[in-house]
């Protein structure tokens, strides 16, 4: 194996998920919207978090924690945690809305209206960590070339949300010339480019005929650690790769059940998901690990 790898953690919340919030098909128009309505409990995050720090600090890992910015409001005193424990900030959006339609990729805000709202969860998360927050994570993956262009724009130097996936391309671009090695995108596109101020690190993926992305969450949930890990180790031979899952992963708790169009897409997760996170981070524990504002050129 050549390559070094990342681990990245999603910090979000059960209702940041597409079919309850930020989504066209969603129950609420947005997070706003959730809590002036929403009268039961919201937080889910809180204990699995606690939980993936000390796994963390367990493998000796600095991760890069993409988070949600409203979660610092909501939240008091998690994302403050993640910080004191020398990890990586990154932006995982204001609130978890979709920048482009699951189905079509066409844009569901303008791009000021990106650039605004990226740049307000930006200064946000600057304010907790203290440090230049430089990454970003799409939510739910949904990525255009255009975003890129605008977070470079509003200052930052890394993306990492492209995933390669036979059966489901969730990206407005054909990714013919990617695959899971970081690399500086084109302008206003996804494919490989030349020399840019902007890294694009792309998720792992298992291939045989079909490629499949093997990073955690659901694919850690539904297909299993052995996928995850083989996709990892095949990647690994191509080059630098990343590695990533939420909290919510490993959740024992029951989430409410309202937006519930994938009944299944929570049955499987708690110490299950845990145990294969374990299994993954000690076989691959020999490899260096690197958090991804110290890769080089970022
Ligand atoms: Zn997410």
């Amino acid at each position: 194996m050549n390559g070094s790898f990342s681990v990245t953690v999603d910090l979000e919340d059960w209702y940041h998920i597409p079919s309850v919030c930020g989504s066209p098909y969603a129950i609420y128009r947005d997070v706003n919207e959730f809590f002036e309505k929403w009268g039961g409990k919201y937080d889910f995050l809180t204990e699995p978090t606690k939980k993936v720090l000390d796994l963390l600090d367990e493998f000796n890992v600095t991760a890069t924690f993409f988070v949600v910015a409203d979660t610092v409001e909501h939240y008091p005193g998690l994302v403050e945690s993640i910080v004191e424990r020398g990890h990586e900030l990154a932006c995982h959006g204001l609130s978890h809305a979709c920048k482009i339609d699951p189905e079509t990729k066409k844009q569901l805000m303008s791009k000021d209206e990106f650039e605004k709202r990226t740049l307000l969860a930006k200064k946000i998360l600057e304010k907790i960590s203290g440090e230049k927050i430089v990454g970003y994570r799409a939510p739910n993956a949904l990525v255009g070339g255009w975003m890129l262009d605008s977070l470079e724009r509003v200052g930052f130097k890394y993306d990492s949300s492209v995933s390669l996936n036979s059966l489901y391309n969730k990206t407005d671009s054909a990714l013919r010339t990617v695959s899971s090695i970081p690399y500086y995108p084109v302008e206003n596109g996804l494919e490989t480019g030349i020399d840019r101020n902007f890294i694009e690190f792309p998720w792992p993926y298992y291939q045989n005929v079909l490629k499949i992305p093997s990073c955690g969450g659901p694919i850690l949930r539904f297909l299993g650690a052995s996928l995850v890990l083989n996709g990892l180790i095949q990647s690994l031979k191509r080059g630098h790769t990343i590695f990533y899952f939420h909290p919510l992963d490993i959740s024992c708790a029951k989430f409410p059940s309202i937006g519930n169009q994938r009944p299944f897409y929570w049955c499987l997760k708690g110490k299950l998901v845990e145990k294969r996170i374990r299994y993954i981070l000690k076989k691959l524990e020999d490899i260096d690990k690197i958090c991804l504002r110290d890769y080089p050129g970022v």
